[in-house]
């Protein structure tokens, strides 16, 4: 059987009709898994936003540590590297991001905020004994308020009115956030959007959410859930150590990974109330953040059994919710890809290498390892699935040391592939692991696989018969 080089989801084929029609980017094939992340275009963008002040090969280690042994999400990774190396603002015009009231942190450094002038004067200062007029007030969303300041401009805005606050940056004063407008900065009328409930207090709008109903376009919520996997670690801010807890919260609903900014208390097996959390989306997974303006407390609520299991999706799901921990698919495997069977590792960095040269380490002595890149589809669509090497010998019966050998009997490492194609196209196969999407469509980092105990045979030659007969 052939290896053949398909982007996911295929398509063309009748069944695929009623699917989700998401047109994916090809997934290219010297992408590495996912649990690396391709950092290079990260790289390039640090080097440069810092004027090219720092070397390529200092921002490359920062962001191999921060991304892939820190698990840091990237837009973070970004802004603290910046910091880091950087040790100034990072100019503005580089990437803004845009946030509600509720998400601001009190550190943003370019942010866009769409919001209502809740109320609005012009007040002289002072400024080093030349008087200054500039514009302050509060502004709120459906996710809270807070104050600005408009420090460099003596336009008039109405009171009422939604306004853009672009290119802004933020401060923290008294535990209070407070929005920035300067000279980079601007501020302008905005009449698609209106808000009829301003919230009155920061946090009033983070309705309480089942952790299995947070979904990655889930901009702040308050969830009770129970605390395990509790663990910390120092990052570096503005250089200075700080400590974050990480870990899981779950309900009888579901599991969801979170940060905590601060020191909550938080212990293992404890049941807390999160008010007013926030989430990012990182790959598609939906992570809780407790941050400065997250209120948190323990709960005597009886919140059941909580989901500590694997729970069976199907692909449309998985696509819609953008992805997930323990999840399950249940399809048929139709494709292995390049990159699948017998592999070359720099022993370094672990990244997967076409030559005995990495792309970071040069000239290298590469450790073999193996690795399968199924396509798995179960009907409603396909998901691209990265098995490690134990349960690619698992579920091939060939082990590494074998492989090794057809590979040297063969004189060509693809006869591994071959031989492991063979053994499972259109075999049903269930996948569990943690799904993420990216621009290539939906990954999953598999834990374990396994076939399915049916009767492989008749099974295959049905959906064989099936495939053949919507080609
Ligand atoms: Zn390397």
């Amino acid at each position: 059987m052939e290896i053949s080089n398909r982007g996911s989801p295929p398509d063309g084929c009748g069944k695929a009709a009623n699917r989700l029609s998401i047109n994916w980017k090809k997934r290219p094939e010297n992408m590495d898994d996912f649990e690396k992340t391709d950092i290079e275009p990260i790289v390039r963008d640090l080097y440069d936003a810092l004027d090219g002040k720092v070397d390529e090969e200092t921002i490359r280690k920062e962001v191999d540590s921060y991304i892939n042994v820190f698990h840091i999400p990237e837009e973070f990774a970004r802004s603290g590297i910046l910091k880091k190396l950087g040790n100034t603002r990072p100019a503005v015009g580089g990437q803004s991001v845009t946030k509600k009231i509720a998400e601001l942190e009190g550190t943003e450094m370019n942010v866009t905020i769409v919001a209502k002038m809740v109320f609005v004067e012009k007040k002289k200062i002072n400024a080093k004994g030349v008087e200054k007029t500039i514009i302050s007030g509060i502004a709120g969303d459906d996710t809270g308020t807070t104050p600005f300041t408009i420090w460099s401009d003596t336009g008039d805005y109405e009171k009422g009115s939604v306004y853009t606050f672009r290119n802004a940056y933020t401060k923290k004063w008294r535990d209070q956030v407070q929005i920035n407008i300067g000279n980079r900065g601007k501020v302008e009328p905005n009449t698609e959007v209106s808000f009829n409930n301003v919230s009155r207090a920061a946090g009033t709008g983070a309705q309480e959410m089942d952790i299995g109903s947070i979904t990655d376009q889930t901009k702040n919520c308050t969830v009770t859930g129970k605390v395990s996997d509790l663990s910390s670690r120092t990052i570096n801010v503005k250089g200075e150590e700080k400590t974050v807890w990480g870990g899981m919260m779950a309900d009888r609903t579901g599991r969801i990974q979170f940060t905590a900014w601060k020191d909550f208390g938080l212990k293992e097996g404890d049941v807390v109330r999160a008010k007013n959390a926030y989430i990012r989306a990182w790959k598609g997974i939906p992570q809780l953040n407790l941050g400065d303006n997250t209120e948190v407390e323990r709960s005597d609520k009886d919140i059941g059994t909580v989901a500590d299991g694997v729970s069976a999706k199907t692909v449309e799901e998985v696509v819609r919710i953008g992805g997930g921990l323990d999840i399950s698919i249940t399809g048929t495997l139709v494709d292995l890809r390049a990159g699948s069977g017998l592999i070359k590792r720099c022993p370094q960095c672990n990244r997967s290498v076409l030559s005995d040269e990495c792309t970071v380490h040069g000239r290298i002595e590469p450790v073999m390892d193996l690795r399968l890149k199924a396509t798995v589809d179960d009907g409603t669509g396909a998901i691209s699935a990265v098995i490690g090497r134990a349960e690619t010998e698992k579920i091939t019966g060939i082990t590494l040391g074998r492989a090794e050998e057809i590979a040297k009997k063969k004189g060509d490492m693809g006869a591994v592939a071959d031989m492991m194609a063979g053994a499972l196209i259109l075999k049903k196969v269930t996948v569990k692991g943690n799904i993420m999407t990216d621009d290539f469509g939906p990954q999953m980092i598999v834990h374990s696989a396994d076939i399915s105990k049916v009767d492989v045979q008749a099974e295959a030659e049905k959906l064989y018969d099936e495939v053949e007969g919507s080609m």
